[in-house]
């Protein structure tokens, strides 16, 4: 019986904890359902409790990251090689912090679904890549009139006046939608 001792529920207090296999279901933050078949977990005998050994845990998340078709921080470090740019590049490119797909291939964070949708276009696709890197779309949008500086301090008589004739590029990281707004 010392074994069983050993197994006491952390829960009640009461019961035993018995090995059983169940097919184990989590329901995900986008309410979609996952089930692990036929898992290993410990069960009390007094408060119906599930307790889930290391194990299986890893296993739960290998069959989230299977059933949610995440991408691996092998496959995203495959897809950002086979697009020929470092982390830092892959980061900026995609618009995404600088630090974000670092932590994507150390495993540290996910991408999400939709993201990992559009990593598998961008790796099918090298030359949409090629496109977003080159930054077309947003050379077109910048097809402006330049306003001067009066012009922008007459727009924006808010703005602190801390540029020059040179300094307008730092007007224009300050308000990233004026060269919209001024077309
Ligand atoms: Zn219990």
């Amino acid at each position: 019986m010392n074994s069983e001792q050993d197994n006491l529920c952390p829960i009640c207090g009461t019961g035993q904890l018995r090995p059983q296999q169940i097919d184990y279901t989590i329901t995900l933050d986008d309410g979609n359902k996952v089930t692990t078949p036929n898992l290993q977990v410990e069960i009390c005998d007094h408060c119906g409790e599930i307790a889930i050994p290391a194990k299986s845990s890893t296993l739960i998340d290998k069959t989230i990251a299977e059933q949610t078709e995440q991408l691996s921080p092998q496959e995203l470090e495959h897809i950002r090689d086979g697009l020929n740019v470092d982390q830092t590049e892959m980061s900026e490119i995609l618009g995404l912090g600088g630090k974000t797909y670092h932590r994507w291939e150390k495993g540290n964070q996910v991408p999400s679904r939709s993201m990992g949708y559009y990593l598998r276009i961008l790796a099918e696709f090298p030359e949409v890549f090629e496109w977003l890197r080159a930054r077309t779309w947003r050379k077109q949008n910048r097809i402006v009139v330049r306003p001067t500086n009066s012009d922008l301090l007459e727009m924006f008589p808010d703005l602190p006046p801390t540029f020059n004739e040179s300094g307008y590029v730092n007007i224009r990281s300050t308000l990233p939608s004026l060269a919209l707004l001024v077309k």
